[in-house]
């Protein structure tokens, strides 16, 4: 068995090796590094892949969910509602820029936002809520909008894990995750469904006047040259970078399509183990792009079943083991634990699996086996 990787990027960028050096050698000779045609081109086709009317590029993920705060003109103690399960980039942000982090607790079957939960939270002085569409699978956004709505809240998309996903709302209407709130943000970090070959990532709106607000703050508040309207930051998709990610796009869908059949074939080789819960999909086939493969192991001891597939060759994951609440810098006196039942459960729950664009059949059976296996003699 070949070696296995939890993501293998080498094998990615085998096939596009060819147009992805012409294109990076034409941004080295033309020395246009910063802001240049690149970012540009790459920018107006993730608007036309997205059907979304802006893409706002940047640094990374986390630069671009705190410009989307910033641009939504949020205010020290305001609250943003989010998720208690996600990567701490999420509630970070929150809490830098002085807002007030509410965690909420999530669903059991797709780990996302559970969003009686979030109605129970929504008070005086939220805000604003961040659905994150965890491993790659779309939050339930039609009564989440309706929800902010009623409320008169805010809703940003923490997009990160689900670039290519596909929400179906009941009318039948479909649209890309990320552009239903009224910002999204992702991340193109290499392991990301769309990776760049370094930091990046992009926010998206349908709004002309916040789309004009997030330009200006990527670029240090500057609306005209050398006249600074608001506090800005500097946070930029490096030029190289729009070229790997313009190579990429192209790609994505199939990308995504590898994802889901390497998803499709482990669940049908372990739904049946009643130790493994496999992932619920709560819509569509567009709905989940697998950014993770994430199982709940029940009954069986999970460190030593990690340990087990490591001495098979076959790495695993642990996303995420500690809730974003019991962690040290966002702990809150507020905070009750029977609050939180779901997140301190999964969390012990959680293991994913290798997923990646270039898993093979074979190497899916072997883990696959593997697993069984290791399950049974835990
Ligand atoms: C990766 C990720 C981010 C942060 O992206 P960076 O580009 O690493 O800053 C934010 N939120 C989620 C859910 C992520 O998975």
């Amino acid at each position: 068995m070949e070696n296995i990787r939890m993501v293998d990027l080498q094998g990615q960028y085998q096939q596009i090796e060819k147009p992805l050096s012409e294109k990076m050698k034409a941004v080295i000779e033309s020395t246009a590094f910063i802001n240049g045609p690149a970012v540009q081109e790459f920018q107006k086709n993730l608007e036309a892949y997205l059907g979304v009317k802006h893409v706002i590029p940047c640094a990374n993920g986390t630069d671009a969910l705190q410009i989307a705060l910033m641009g939504l003109g949020l205010k020290p103690g305001d609250e943003v509602i989010t998720a208690d399960f996600t990567f701490a980039a999420t509630v970070e942000v929150i809490a830098l820029l002085g807002l007030t982090p509410v965690l909420v607790d999530v669903d059991p079957q797709t780990f996302n936002l559970d969003l009686e939960a979030v109605a129970a939270r929504i008070g005086a002085r939220t805000k604003a809520i961040i659905p994150v569409h965890l491993f790659g699978q779309t939050v339930d956004m039609e009564p989440l909008m309706a929800l902010a709505k009623t409320h008169q809240l805010y809703v940003v998309e923490d997009n990160a894990q689900a670039i290519g996903a596909t929400y179906t709302f009941s009318s039948g209407e479909k649209q890309k995750a990320g552009t239903i709130g009224d910002i999204g943000t992702t991340s193109f970090f290499p392991s990301k469904n769309l990776g760049a070959y370094g930091d990046g990532g992009a926010l998206f709106t349908n709004d002309d006047a916040l789309a004009h607000a997030l330009r200006g703050i990527v670029n240090h508040g500057m609306y005209q040259r050398y006249h600074h309207d608001v506090v800005g930051v500097n946070s930029r998709l490096d030029a190289l970078q729009a070229a790997v990610l313009d190579t990429k796009l192209p790609l994505l869908d199939f990308y995504n399509e590898r994802r889901k059949m390497a998803a499709a074939l482990y669940t049908e080789r372990l739904q049946a183990n009643e130790a493994i819960t496999t992932p619920h999909r709560s819509g569509d086939c567009d709905s989940h792009v697998f950014h993770q493969y994430t199982l709940k192991i029940k009954g069986v001891d999970r460190d030593k079943l990690v340990q087990q597939l490591g001495a098979f060759g076959i790495p695993t994951g642990v996303y995420y083991p500690i809730p974003l609440h019991s962690q040290k810098a966002y702990t809150d006196p507020d905070y009750n634990e029977s609050d939180f039942k779901v997140t301190n459960q999964i969390v012990n729950e959680v293991l994913s699996l290798p997923m990646h664009t270039e898993l093979t059949v074979e190497q899916i059976d072997y883990i696959c086996e593997k697993l069984l296996h290791s399950v049974a003699s835990n």
